[in-house]
């Protein structure tokens, strides 16, 4: 068995890998959602074993503020075997292999998650060794083995995303506050004018210029390859798809040598600066999956999906959403899906978040 859960979580990501066989699964949680998120969770993550890994993509308040509640509580709802996280003091090491001239800069109340790691004694980016940081210039012997058979290989970030955020994390942080959302995505207009739901005109949309992702706490996010009895998943956090490209080309992949991937994890929400036309064309996939409720971004963009549908017209695609919401629900539409050989799945009724097997 080999499957990854979309729970909800708002317009962020809170997401389970599940892996092995119905005796003994386990699991790798991957961000919190914020805190509403979490508590609604919480009696389900109470007691999970063979917690194999913890991951929190980056800093947003939508991965992590859920994460601060947890470590709150007197004892740990669950015992990850490693916490992938990069902290402060990570992007200053990463920084000075670098060998930046960047200052530093503190941020106190950014250190609730540090403080919660210490508290509760887990190990912390143990599997990328002495520096702890975990980027794909942390030299690795292959692909990362996980207990129950889980490889993973990290995408995203490189030391570069990492120093790329230090200064910001001050910024942002320095006011006792999580960072609140992302400031800097303004949304160019769909060049008609018209809203870009209004028509779906999918050909005009994957038309659009591709402008990407800039912000740097979306640089920093840790995404990874989870590979299980020959079933692959990617996922993609809020990482720049840049980043995941050239690490892809790094080993080995290109436009006439793709990689297999049985379900991409679309990153950032579906946001149009994160989907790029070149990642695409890396990707042998039909599967792919979306997580956010469309609140405050209006994720996901339709954009990114028309150049999902574009990029592999023939075959037959699948859409997962977490959500039915305005974003996700306009693609139910029978002539386009028709047209693009697609299909969308959403939960059940009475259910919340969607459980897909890899
Ligand atoms: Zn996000």
């Amino acid at each position: 068995m080999f499957t990854l859960t979309m729970h909800p979580a708002s317009e962020g990501d809170c997401l389970q890998l599940s892996w092995g066989d119905t005796q003994r699964l386990h699991h790798a949680i991957v961000d919190l959602g914020r805190t509403k998120n979490y508590k609604a969770l919480a009696p389900k993550l109470r007691g999970l074993s063979n917690v194999e890994l913890l991951v929190i993509s980056h800093i947003d308040a939508d991965h992590i503020e859920g994460a601060v509640p947890m470590v709150r509580e007197a004892s740990a709802p669950f015992v990850p075997a490693d916490v992938w996280y990069n902290a402060y003091h990570h992007l200053e090491a990463a920084e000075k292999r670098q060998a930046s001239k960047l200052h530093a800069l503190g941020a106190q109340q950014a250190e609730k998650l540090s403080n919660g790691i210490d508290k509760f004694c887990w190990s912390w980016n143990r599997a990328f060794g002495a520096d702890g940081i975990a980027s794909v210039d942390t030299p690795l012997d292959g692909p990362l083995l996980l207990e129950g058979g889980l490889k993973i290989t990290l995408l995203s970030p490189g030391d570069a995303e990492l120093a790329a955020l230090k200064p910001v994390w001050a910024r942002e942080l320095a006011a006792a506050k999580l960072r609140p959302f992302d400031p800097d995505e303004t949304k160019p207009d769909a060049p008609s004018g018209l809203h870009p739901l209004s028509t779906l005109n999918v050909a005009a949309l994957a038309a659009q210029p591709f402008e990407r992702d800039r912000t740097e706490p979306n640089g920093s996010s840790i995404a990874f390859l989870a590979e299980y009895c020959g079933r692959v998943v990617l996922l993609g956090a809020d990482a720049f798809p840049d980043v995941i490209e050239r690490s892809l080309c790094a080993i080995g992949y290109s436009q006439t040598k793709r990689l297999k991937v049985d379900l991409f994890k679309i990153s950032h929400h579906g946001s149009q600066r994160n989907t790029s036309p070149a990642l695409l064309k890396l990707l042998d996939c039909t599967r792919f999956a979306i997580s956010t409720d469309g609140s405050r971004h209006d994720h996901p963009d339709a954009p990114a999906i028309a150049r999902i549908l574009i990029n592999d017209t023939a075959r037959p695609k699948k859409l997962y959403f977490n959500f039915d919401q305005p974003n996700t629900k306009a693609w139910q539409r029978p002539e386009i899906k028709q047209a693009y050989s697609y299909d969308c799945i959403f939960p059940g009724k009475n259910e919340t978040g969607l459980t897909i097997e890899i």
